[in-house]
């Protein structure tokens, strides 16, 4: 056996192997140890190999999905090797002869199918990037709903693409996995390197056109040689991850990154769309307005946030959808009672089609497909915009099979094929007929042991099923000389004493067993032979119903968009052409939900103008700390985003040209964990946005500069903005507390001041969270200073400071210089230093004298002080 272990583990070196043996899955070894500790259960031993103990660690079967779960998350693969004959067939073979076992599946991050190791409502997404000569693509597949679509994607648009969709794992060609692995793993994902012979793309067009069944490719499109073997490659994983069960795939569709707006990855994490700065979906713009009743709905609202369209008749279409169903309530009602019931399809179908299915599935897509005529019925009675109609042609035509699954199932199948008892009676007559007679033994069996009581005179006496003896009499051990004398002998034979009952058969039972046996295993072949055939009906119309799965997620993603917009007061925003950017009354979707929560004040509704005709259009808010800078900047961008995606917006109106990128940027924000200095990201991040945006972007920049000293931030920031203004002419929201900003704006005829109004009373500050045209007059950081709990002492030191700096500011520099030189160095007199012990040189004193300043670049200087501090 550990022959044979050895074996299958040498052929999937990179994974975990998950060895059945009997009820158990067992590890070995290395893998024992890694698991053990992964899953936090005992390892033990077994046997010697090579003169050392055998680790070893073992999951029952009927739990291993929760174990896989965990293994999953942890970043492990996992190989599962089953027994491929039953261990009866391997003796006959030989007393010494080990059952056959093979690897069945490899389970790795993005090839997961079952319902408790996905979360309903994401896309699993597995991703593959190729590069062909000077052209790069990046395919991506979700194989628990059919999902596949593929995209040109130069090198530099990879971190962004892989922002945008997040998969949960990225298979790259093994000659490029150095060069991209920071990219891949920065995104989350698990990186799988493959040979070079998977991303061939003439191999790629073969097993492509295999999948389809067609003989070229051209019907979908025509696809760049990149586009193709990154689709290969995804395909041949799955073949490899699968072992040759191939999932649905949908037919590929081509993305085009012209279609969506752009938006990279630092901006997706400052706006938090659908997850928080802290990691979690919880606080994402995502959870706060998702009120879609289906997994599929969900998802698919996951998909628009993350990719907002820039088409305007598409965005048109999704917007008097919504529009409609606000009108007509009622029917917006009765489509969401019947999208509650519907189950996911997409999923089902996917289980299906792996042969990893059950009744279950079964009933997902009749219950699914029942709603969808339902769906389809109350729409075609309304007169509905064209996106609905649209949708609604895909929920018809599926009666026969609906009735077909109907009539085959009962109304709550069980979950495993295995035991049977899914077939409705009434369908097939022979399985009717094994049904009675296995029913009706088990009556006949209920009348032998009356009569055997009666024969035996013990009134106690029971007919009993256990798995090893089958049917049996049983007694009490007092009863055993009774029952083993003449005449009772000649009727009941002996089989088992135990300490207390002794059991007996005869010839009568014996056989009703054989008969009641013979009928329970007709019927559960049956059953599973009508199973495979229900199960063929569902797959011949596969494409069908995964066109229904969809046109119901974009049902529900419309009657939830409107049920939002109903309850939180939203409105349809005008999209078109210009370069408009007017809104009225715009709020924060999530911080006005939070301060709701907490049972806080109202959020107080802003107006944003930022309509660019000839020149750009930028505002500079400043304005203290506290006051609601960042809260304005990131709602404007949040409304450009919500109504590019299909959805009415948190405004009293609002008109929005065209958005083509988004950018947003926060200063200085806390990146420690990239171990990059936090100034050197910001700017990297700032010279992004300066790079690529172009006439039509909207940019957020919030306190950009803030990471370095006072004049270096105020420069950079400066510059930052007159280049937005002259060179990339966007929209553009620019927070700063650079009071000596605000001049730009009578120099730059695109720049407008702006500010959030706060009053001071009795010296404190009250933040009115009002946004009002012109300057702030002055920051108030010292009241917040306060407010944030510094003692006294310092509030006060930090007030004469002020006074006196501003008193210098009005008398010019030369003034400034003497007041500061006046102020006493120190405020309450330092405790006098500690005598200095006569020290020994330092590891970072020596190291400092080693160095030569001129010779080092800025990057080696920044290494230098992260290794300077660690040896402090
Ligand atoms: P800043 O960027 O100016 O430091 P924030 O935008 O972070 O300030 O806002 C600070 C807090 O003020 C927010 O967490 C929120 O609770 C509150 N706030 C911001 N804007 C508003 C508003 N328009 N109405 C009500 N409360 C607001």
């Amino acid at each position: 056996m550990m022959a044979q272990y050895l074996e299958i583990k040498a052929q999937n070196a990179d994974a975990l192997l998950f060895y059945r043996m009997g009820d158990f899955y067992e590890m070995f070894f290395d893998d024992a140890v890694a698991a053990a500790e992964a899953l936090d259960i005992a390892l033990t031993k077994r046997g010697k190999h090579l003169g050392e103990d055998i680790a070893m660690c073992g999951v029952p079967v009927h739990a291993a999905e929760g174990y896989l779960l965990q293994l999953i998350r942890k970043g492990f693969r996992v190989a599962i090797a089953e027994q491929m004959e039953d261990p009866a067939e391997a003796k006959k073979r030989g007393s010494k002869s080990v059952v056959r076992r093979d690897v069945v599946r490899l389970v790795t991050p993005g090839t997961l199918t079952e319902e408790s190791l996905l979360e309903a409502r994401r896309h699993n997404f597995l991703a593959a990037y190729a590069e062909v000569r000077d052209e790069a693509a990046l395919a991506w597949a979700d194989i628990s709903t059919g999902e596949f679509r593929v995209m040109p994607c130069p090198a530099v648009r990879l971190g962004p693409e892989l922002a945008r969709l997040s998969p949960r794992e990225v298979v790259v060609s093994e000659v490029k996995e150095a060069d991209l692995a920071g990219t891949v793993t920065e995104s989350g994902a698990a990186l799988t390197p493959l040979a070079r012979a998977s991303f061939d793309s003439s191999a790629a067009e073969k097993r492509l056109c295999a999948l389809y069944n067609v003989g070229s490719l051209e019907a979908y499109g025509s696809f760049t040689r990149a586009e193709l073997s990154a689709m290969g490659a995804i395909v041949d994983y799955l073949e490899l991850t699968q072992r040759g069960k191939l999932p649905l795939l949908r037919v590929p569709l081509r993305e085009s990154a012209s279609k969506t707006v752009q938006i990279d990855a630092a901006t997706r994490r400052n706006l938090e769309i659908t997850a928080s700065l802290s990691g979690g979906r919880e606080g994402s713009l995502l959870i706060a307005i998702d009120r879609t009743v289906t997994a599929a709905g969900g998802r698919l609202l996951e998909r628009r946030l993350s990719s907002p369209s820039r088409d305007l008749n598409e965005i048109h279409a999704r917007h008097l959808a919504v529009r409609f169903l606000l009108d007509q309530r009622r029917l917006a009602e009765d489509l969401r009672t019947a999208l509650r019931k519907a189950p996911d399809m997409d999923r089902a179908l996917s289980r299906l089609a792996l042969d990893r299915g059950g009744p279950r599935d079964l009933a997902a897509i009749r219950n699914g497909l029942t709603q969808a005529g339902t769906v389809a019925e109350d729409i075609a009675a309304a007169e509905a915009p064209p996106l609905l109609n649209q949708a609604a042609t895909a929920l018809v035509g599926h009666e026969a099979l609906v009735d077909l699954l109907d009539q085959a199932l009962v109304a709550e199948p069980p979950l495993l094929a295995r035991d049977g008892g899914f077939i409705a009676p009434g369908f097939d007559a022979d399985l009717d007929e094994a049904r009675t007679l296995r029913d009706e033994g088990r009556g006949v069996i209920a009348r032998m042991q009356a009569d055997y009581a009666a024969q035996t005179g013990i009134a106690s006496l029971k007919i009993k099923h256990n798995n090893v003896l089958g049917y049996f009499i049983e007694t009490t051990a007092t009863h055993a000389e009774k029952m083993l004398s003449a005449p009772l002998n000649e009727t009941f034979i002996h089989r088992q004493t135990t300490a207390n009952q002794v059991r007996f058969t005869t010839v009568d039972l014996s056989e009703m067993e054989t008969k009641i046996l013979n009928a329970g295993n007709r019927a559960l072949e049956i059953e599973k032979r009508l199973y495979d055939s229900l199960k063929g009906a569902i797959l011949d119309r596969a494409a069908q119903i995964g066109e229904a799965a969809r046109a119901l997620s974009e049902i529900d993603l419309a009657a939830a968009f409107a049920d939002l917009a109903a309850a939180e007061d939203w409105v349809e925003p005008k999209v078109d052409d210009s370069r408009a950017f007017e809104v009225q009354g715009g709020r924060h979707p999530v911080v006005e939900r939070a301060l709701r929560k907490q049972g806080a004040g109202p959020f107080i509704a802003n107006d944003c103008d930022l309509t660019a005709g000839d020149t750009p259009a930028i505002w500079l808010l400043t304005g203290p700390n506290m006051a609601g800078k960042s809260t304005f900047l990131r709602q404007n961008a949040l409304i450009a985003l919500l109504a590019q995606a299909g959805s009415y917006v948190p405004a009293a109106s609002a008109h929005i040209g065209l958005v083509s990128q988004l950018f947003s940027r926060v200063g200085a924000a806390d990146d420690l964990a990239r171990g990059r200095s936090t100034f050197m990201v910001e700017m990297v991040e700032t010279a992004a946005i300066l790079n690529q945006a172009d006439d039509r972007a909207l940019v957020i920049l919030d306190e950009i500069g803030r990471g370095t000293a006072t004049y270096d931030g105020l420069s950079i920031a400066w510059a930052v903005l007159e280049h937005l203004h002259d060179v990339n002419r966007c929209r553009a929201l620019f927070a700063t507390h650079y009071h000596e900003m605000t001049a730009l704006a009578q120099k730059l005829d695109g720049v407008e001041n702006a500010t959030v109004a706060v009053r001071e009373w009795e010296g404190e500050v009250i933040f009115l969270h009002e946004v009002l045209k012109g300057a702030a007059d002055r920051s108030y950081g010292v009241q917040v200073a306060r407010l944030a709990g510094l003692p006294e002492a310092v509030v006060h030191r930090a007030r004469t400071v002020l006074d006196a700096l501003e008193k210098g500011e009005r008398e010019g520099g030369a003034a400034k210089q003497a007041l500061i030189d006046d102020l006493p160095l120190f405020a309450a007199t330092p405790p006098a230093p500690a005598p200095r012990a006569p020290a020994e040189t330092s590891q970072v004193e020596n190291r400092l004298r080693e160095i030569h300043p001129d010779e080092l670049t800025p990057l080696d200087a920044l290494r230098l002080i992260y290794e300077l501090r660690e040896g402090l």
